[in-house]
């Protein structure tokens, strides 16, 4: 798990019980520089769609790290949870592909997206056969994000401003801090 400095405050725990049930342990990686809001602090902006410094810096970075320090030599595979049913540009994923960047002459990094075709019923159907339970968050949310993703649209953030004022309250005193808002011409305020 990336933990973002942003996640749900509970999310660390309710991971590593996931996980439990599964006779697994949870390695949690962060970047050891910045957060979600030291980042978006420094940089005066909020990430964006074509600009996802959240994905690439607290997430993806800190997972290739996390390989590359503990992991020298054998065959991975990085399974992540993208389906394609999510969005247009998750439907144009490889759902198994070589991670060059992770690859090298003693490791082999294969990037497998095993429910890339899944749609949620299957999802749900999964879940259920096997009591893994849904974190809370989904029922008022549509995805286990950070406490606020800067892709949430009008409906996600009015539930989070009745369910987490206090992330609605820190995200809408930064935009005003920094004199730039999350999405485009809304201010949370
Ligand atoms: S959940 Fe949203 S805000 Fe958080 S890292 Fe992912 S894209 Fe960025």
């Amino acid at each position: 798990m990336a933990d973002t400095g942003w996640e749900h405050k509970d999310a660390v725990e309710w991971c590593k019980k996931i996980v439990a049930l599964m006779g697994l342990q949870l390695d949690v990686c962060r970047n050891e520089n910045k957060t979600f809001l030291s980042m978006i602090r420094k940089r005066r902006k909020f990430p964006s769609a074509t600009t996802r410094q959240c994905t690439s810096d607290l997430k993806r970075g800190p997972i290739q790290t996390w390989i590359r320090r503990n992991i020298k030599s054998t065959t991975i595979i990085n399974c992540m949870g993208m389906r394609a049913q999510e969005s247009r540009s998750r439907g144009k994923l490889n759902p198994l592909k070589r991670n060059k960047a992770l690859t090298n002459s003693k490791r082999t990094v294969w990037d497998w997206l095993p429910i890339h075709h899944w749609n949620e019923m299957e999802v749900l159907d999964y879940l259920e056969k096997r009591n893994i339970p849904l974190h809370p968050i989904y029922r008022h949310l549509r995805r286990f994000s950070c406490r606020i993703c800067i892709f949430m649209n009008d409906h996600d953030l009015s539930e989070v401003k009745q369910y987490d004022p206090e992330a609605y309250r820190i995200i809408a005193d930064l935009e005003k801090e920094i004199n730039f808002s999350m999405r485009p011409g809304k201010y949370l305020s």
